[in-house]
């Protein structure tokens, strides 16, 4: 078995998606675990409705969830000749489900009520693709990830449990019939032994392709993007970027977790652990090699990858009494990341400071003030980017924070890492 995971730029319009029809035609005699994301950026516009709803604004809600009905109908229409068909039905039982969720309890838990609404985009969009491969002659089965793969309760991030993931995936595909080849199904979503709807952090499909690698064994993974593979810059900043051929899973990894966003970092531990290469290719260019990832290692450090992270917020934590960072005044501070779900991308300390950057779009810095008063204080700078550069050198130095202020840095042998502005 093969997997393929089609992210949401993959998937963004009737066009894209009749391109991942020609794409998958031509695997057609194979085994294909098909992994897919909501279309283009219909994650965001529920993450809007879930602000309406749980802001109680009928008319935003109402508004919102029509809008994003029409933008599925519109897909539709443009790949179906049937207009009342099989199709048309979902969609719209799915938004009614959605418009009657304004009049229904809701749960204390915002997080919760996230994972149950904020699903919906991909089971939209893999009954769509899905439907619309059968009508191209694949013999094609929709599997509903809300069955298969099994988490824990940690709502918007939830944990995999692998064993019973394993055993429903497993299961599942030795009872199909023999004919189906091709299996379409969500990524980024699972479920709660109670069945309640998990997510596992945005930008998770990748995740998703490896957890049902590993758990059908599969022998490889390919990740489609719009772009020629891993490069070791992203293009959008860089107009001289190089693509980085074939790298280890450590060296993926890395440049995953320091914010390269062309694979989402927990993919690559499931792939390393059964040593299933991850292709990264072009659905532009599907006959192009791209970047393959696997064990071996030799020449990972013969380009250096550059990764910019813009408005990332520095914040300098210390105590009121001039005592010592010390490990338990630490543990208090990263209690405090921790329930409120912030994620650290750099830290440093000193004698009296403790720094961590963290991104910007994701920090409620009042919150984090009232969460850390009153034992600490905090002073913050906001707006700052952070540079990785993995393999650096003293040019690659002076070429990535030449005429900017440095306000900290960091370098271990193979990672020079500064926060500038
Ligand atoms: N649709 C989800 C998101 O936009 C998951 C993904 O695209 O990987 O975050
Ligand atoms: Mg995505």
């Amino acid at each position: 078995m093969k997997v393929f995971k089609f992210g949401g730029a993959s998937v963004k319009d009737a066009e894209a998606i009749k391109n991942v029809g020609s794409i998958l035609l031509q695997f057609e005699q194979e085994p294909l675990l098909v992994v897919v994301s909501a279309i283009g950026k219909t994650t965001n516009k529920l993450e809007e409705c879930l602000t309406y709803l749980l802001g109680q604004d009928q008319l935003k809600y109402d508004h919102s969830v029509h809008a994003l009905r029409d933008f599925h109908i519109d897909i539709a229409g443009a790949l179906f000749h049937d207009h009342h068909g099989k199709v048309f039905r979902f969609i719209d039982d799915i938004f009614e489900q959605l418009k009657n969720k304004f009049d229904k309890p809701r749960a204390e838990q915002h997080s919760f009520e996230y994972d149950q609404l904020v699903s919906l985009g991909e089971v939209l969009s893999s009954f769509i693709i899905n439907e619309y491969v059968l009508e191209l002659g694949l013999k094609s089965e929709w599997l509903d990830a809300r069955r298969l793969i099994r988490t824990d309760h940690h709502y918007q991030e939830a944990n995999i449990n692998w064993e019973k993931s394993e055993a429903l995936i497993t299961a599942l595909l030795e009872s199909t019939v023999e004919q189906t080849n091709t299996f379409i199904t969500q990524g980024f979503i699972g479920h709660t032994a109670e069945g309640f709807s998990t997510t596992l952090g945005r930008e998770g499909s990748d995740y998703s392709a490896a957890i049902f690698a590993y758990c059908t064994n599969a022998t490889e993974v390919t990740i489609w993007k719009d772009v020629p593979g891993m490069l070791n810059a992203d293009p959008k900043y860089f107009d001289n970027t190089t693509l980085l051929s074939k790298i280890s899973y450590r060296e993926a990894i890395e440049l995953a977790y320091f914010g390269a966003s062309v694979i989402h970092p927990k993919t690559i531990k499931p792939l390393q652990n059964k040593k299933i290469p991850l292709y990264v290719k072009s659905f532009i260019a599907p006959e192009e090699a791209g970047t393959t990832i696997q064990s071996e290692g030799g020449n990972d450090h013969l380009i250096p990858s550059f990764i910019v992270k813009k408005n990332q917020v520095l914040i300098t934590i210390s105590s009121l009494d001039f005592s010592f960072i010390n490990e338990d005044a630490l543990a208090k501070i990263f209690e405090v990341f921790y329930t409120t779900r912030i994620k650290i991308n750099l830290m440093q300390n000193s004698a009296l400071n403790f720094s961590v950057l963290v991104d910007g779009d994701k920090v409620h810095m009042d919150t984090l003030i009232k969460h850390l008063n009153p034992t600490f204080t905090c002073k913050y700078n906001e707006g700052v980017e952070l540079v990785t550069i993995r393999h650096y050198n003293q040019a690659t130095v002076v070429q990535m924070t030449a005429n900017r202020e440095v306000l900290l840095e960091q370098r271990s042998r193979q990672t020079a890492r500064f926060v500038i502005r």
